[in-house]
């Protein structure tokens, strides 16, 4: 079925992935882009071939994910760079899942980076380019309507879910998942994973070297960044 359908106008210019419209008004394809972007976008470069390397991780992923159950917006890879996906209205929070200290978090609470977490830490962001993505928690988001209560019990839960099955696939294929990013939206079959899972949104490190094997090499100008969102595919696509 999903052979029928035909790309439209682009709709939505962001700063890794181009949507387009569709002959279904239902569906959308992500184009991914080698862009990369830092910092709230004050960083820009490329990274030849990042947009292949995220549409095949994703596209992997998502499909894993959806034999445990896990509703996603995943329809099809329809080529190197183009996911069909389900259009959603995509809900203004991003939830940040950490299971080993990095990043912000060791800022804020004072922690050398690669401290494990004794239990996975489940961080709420307002979706804002403009304001930077502000932490938020449950009551900004029921003050401002951002979701309802059930919507926000849904993520949480998924989330965790969803974080315990990534721990063990990335752990199989030598890789330490430190913390990622998941954004979830709103469809007529209910509340579904969207956007991507891939080394623009995660922390991975490898368990032998502890060697950075996503976007940090970017933010903190590491090199080597083909070469490591190629790896990543390649072990990504070897596992189930
Ligand atoms: P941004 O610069 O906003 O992060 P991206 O480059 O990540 O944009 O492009 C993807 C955009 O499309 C994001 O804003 C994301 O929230 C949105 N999106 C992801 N999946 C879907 C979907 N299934 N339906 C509608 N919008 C989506
Ligand atoms: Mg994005």
């Amino acid at each position: 079925m999903s052979g029928a359908v035909t790309k439209g106008a682009a709709i939505y210019e962001g700063k890794a992935k181009t949507i387009y419209a569709t002959s279904r008004p239902d569906l959308l394809i992500q184009y991914f882009k080698d862009d990369a972007t830092a910092f709230n976008g004050k960083k820009k470069g490329i990274i030849q071939n990042k947009g292949i390397c995220n549409n095949a991780i994703s596209s992997h992923i998502f499909g894993l994910l959806e034999k445990e159950g896990v509703k996603t917006h995943f329809v099809s890879k329809l080529s190197h760079r183009e996911m069909l996906v389900k259009k959603v209205e995509i809900i203004p929070i991003e939830v940040v899942m950490r299971n080993v200290v990095a990043g912000s978090l060791s800022t804020r609470m004072g922690i050398p980076e690669g401290e494990q977490i004794k239990e996975p830490v489940m961080e709420l962001y307002y979706k804002s380019d403009p304001l930077g993505d502000p932490m938020i928690n449950r009551y900004h988001i029921r003050a401002f309507n951002l979701a309802t209560d059930e919507e926000v019990r849904f993520i949480e839960k998924e989330s965790f879910r969803i974080n315990k099955w990534l721990l063990s696939f990335f752990d199989k294929i030598g890789i330490r998942l430190v913390d990622y990013k998941l954004e979830y939206g709103r469809s007529p079959e209910g509340v579904l994973l969207a956007d991507e899972i891939s080394p623009d949104g995660c922390r991975l490190w490898d368990k032998a070297t502890g060697e950075k094997m996503d976007k940090d090499r970017f933010r903190r100008d590491l090199g080597m960044l083909t070469e490591v969102y190629e790896e990543m595919t390649r072990r990504t696509l070897a596992a189930t």
